[in-house]
């Protein structure tokens, strides 16, 4: 019938319909609209969800906590031990975090009073990512412990293994030289030549966690240390910033026919593990997409040398992903010298070693103007030091040897993790990081195995001690041992290009390399910063980076 109906008939009867509230037609929606409508409301929830969250995050890390404070003794008596825990970086910090700190009195002692995102350090030079969106201060996580947490900025420079005592030294600079004093507890002397200030004293501990990390290794090459910057510290990022752009600006005022010109306008980097790759694509990256247009007169001269002494760089990932690397260089202009080692470094010169196909070496001269060195880990002097005073640590070489429960082979209570070890395991963040959180179980139970044993020495009434004997022996016999849970290694090559060797789970193992997965890299690695204040940094630093590129500036 309602075919008969005209349209404004209709129009005329159908408001007294919806008038009685039961409309004859119910106005039917498309499932578009419906579907539209729908996923708005979840958007929004969703916004508002996400929103919440993160303030609730940032509120909760702002924000300190009611510690328990330090003490002797637990209410039962027992002796509450002390546990040093040396560095602040990927070993120590996770340990911290992970660590119930009302167990023990615990002591971090780090010359860096905060947590470096080293992943994200070799996009600082370029100002991709501003130095302060990487960092944590270690009081932020100290403060943030259940149990309080004494936080000493200072350097470990000797052990004494058989006393449990170890000695600590702060360096301070100062602006002029005065005489050193003494007082009874530290020494504090002034080197008239540095204007630093050192004061030394000494620390008891219980247990000992070294996590000191590694040095950069120069293997002796004469000259390295003098005229490169390594890409190890945030310092290390500043200097090699100030460096490109001095040599650019020092070129400019050149003729362009000035050898002089061609040679400070050449980057080169030394090695080409993960940070030497990165670095390389990070500054031809710069030099691309900024400099072309802030210094026209000078970027297109500039020229990114990688050197590398074995065949290949990235020699840690699969080999489709080292090509695909090879092949992203030669389309971005990165000069790639493989089979390379460099020899010694002049103030404007590097003497190299260059092997030829048909096994042969011949010798090359290259003039360079920014000479960035990343060819791995050294151990440090501390290291060094601690591995001298313990025989079983005789044929330690790169780092401390560590049983599986990464306690220092040849001591009681000493355990170190991170770069400063040498295991069957790379070292890398990751490593560490599973180390830190490893060693956090492993406190709390060595803390319920001292309880146990305090209980069985001083019983009270109601106690079995047959039952809390073999309680201990259970715990004793089932301490856990650390199990390296590998997930996959990335890299970032330059131009919007990453590699990603990925393991998930037991059965695949993936391999990619392109634009995509260096979404997924960037995805990773906000994921795995430390603190919500450093994702949201990072990625405001990607978002102003997007929209205004990188400034020139020496800074
Ligand atoms: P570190 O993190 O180096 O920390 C050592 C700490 O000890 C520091 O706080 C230091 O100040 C302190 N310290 C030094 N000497 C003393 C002393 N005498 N007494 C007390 N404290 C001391 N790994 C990855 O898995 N993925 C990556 O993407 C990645 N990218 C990297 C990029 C760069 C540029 C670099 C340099 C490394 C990268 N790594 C990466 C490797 C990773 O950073 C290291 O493996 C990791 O930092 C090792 O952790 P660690 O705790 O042993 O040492
Ligand atoms: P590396 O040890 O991985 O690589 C150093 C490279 O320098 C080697 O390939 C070596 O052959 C080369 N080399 C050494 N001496 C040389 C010389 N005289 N001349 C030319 N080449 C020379 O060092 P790295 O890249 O600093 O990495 C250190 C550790 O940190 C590694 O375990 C690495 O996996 C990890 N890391 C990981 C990432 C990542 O996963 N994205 C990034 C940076 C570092």
């Amino acid at each position: 019938m309602i075919g008969r109906i005209s349209t404004r008939r209709f129009l005329s009867i159908t408001p007294r319909l919806l008038n009685q509230n039961k409309p004859l037609i119910k106005p039917k929606q498309s499932l578009i609209k419906k579907v539209v409508k729908y996923s708005l409301g979840t958007t929004i929830l969703a916004a508002i969800g996400f929103t919440g969250f993160i303030g609730y995050k940032i509120y909760e890390e702002s924000s300190p906590v009611q510690q328990q404070p330090q003490s002797p003794t637990f209410p039962n008596g027992q002796k509450r031990k002390t546990l040093v825990i040396l560095g602040s970086g990927w070993g120590s910090i996770p340990l911290l975090k992970n660590l119930d700190t009302t167990l023990y009195n615990v002591v971090i002692v780090s010359p860096r009073n905060y947590f470096l995102f080293t992943p994200l350090l070799p996009s600082v030079p370029t100002g991709t990512v501003e130095l302060r969106s990487i960092i944590e201060p270690v009081r932020s996580i100290t403060r943030r412990c259940p149990g309080e947490v004494i936080y000493l900025e200072a350097e470990a420079t000797e052990i004494d293994p058989k006393n449990n005592k170890l000695i600590i030294k702060q360096s301070t600079t100062v602006h002029s030289g005065h005489s050193g004093h003494d007082t009874t507890s530290s020494k504090s002397t002034v080197s008239e030549y540095t204007g630093v200030e050192e004061i030394s004293t000494s620390l008891h501990y219980d247990y000992l966690v070294v996590g000191v990390g590694a040095q950069p290794s120069t293997f002796g090459i004469p000259g390295v240390a003098e005229n490169s910057s390594f890409l190890k510290e945030v310092s290390d990022a500043s200097a090699i910033r100030k460096r490109l752009m001095d040599v650019i600006e020092a070129a400019n005022i050149l003729p362009k026919d000035d050898p002089e010109r061609k040679r400070l306008l050449h980057v080169v980097v030394c090695g080409g593990g993960p940070t030497g790759v990165e670095a390389a694509g990070e500054i031809q990256d710069y030099v691309d997409q900024d400099l072309r247009k802030w210094v026209p007169e000078v970027s297109g001269e500039i020229k990114v040398t990688l050197v590398e002494a074995l065949p290949n760089v990235l020699n840690s990932f699969n080999q489709k992903l080292i090509d695909y690397t090879k092949e992203v260089f030669k389309d971005t202009n990165i000069n790639l010298m493989t089979n390379t080692m460099i020899k010694k470094v002049n103030d404007k010169t590097l003497i190299a070693s260059h092997k030829k196909p048909d096994g042969s070496s011949d010798t090359l001269e290259i003039p360079y103007g920014v000479l960035i060195w990343a060819t791995g880990n050294a151990a440090r002097s501390f290291t060094r030091d601690l591995i001298s005073k313990i025989d079983e640590q005789k044929n330690a070489r790169r780092g401390l040897l560590i049983d599986e429960r990464l306690k220092v082979d040849g001591t009681d209570n000493i355990y170190a993790l991170g770069d400063c070890t040498f295991t069957k395991y790379p070292p890398t963040a990751q490593v560490a990081f599973q180390e830190g959180q490893y060693l956090a179980t492993l406190f709390e139970k060595l803390n319920q195995i001292d309880s146990i044993q305090y209980a069985i020495q001083n019983p009270s009434a109601n106690q079995n001690i047959e039952r809390l004997s073999k309680k201990l022996t259970r715990l004793q016999n089932d301490l856990p041992k650390f199990v390296y849970n590998y997930q996959g290694s990335l890299a970032y090559i330059g131009s919007e290009k990453a590699v990603a060797d990925l393991v998930w789970g037991d059965w695949s193992n993936i391999t990619s390399g392109g634009n995509f997965t260096f979404l997924f890299w960037r995805s990773a690695y906000i994921y795995m910063c430390l603190s919500i204040k450093n994702q949201v940094l990072v990625t405001l630093d990607w978002i102003k980076v997007a929209l205004f590129g990188r400034d020139c500036s020496k800074e």
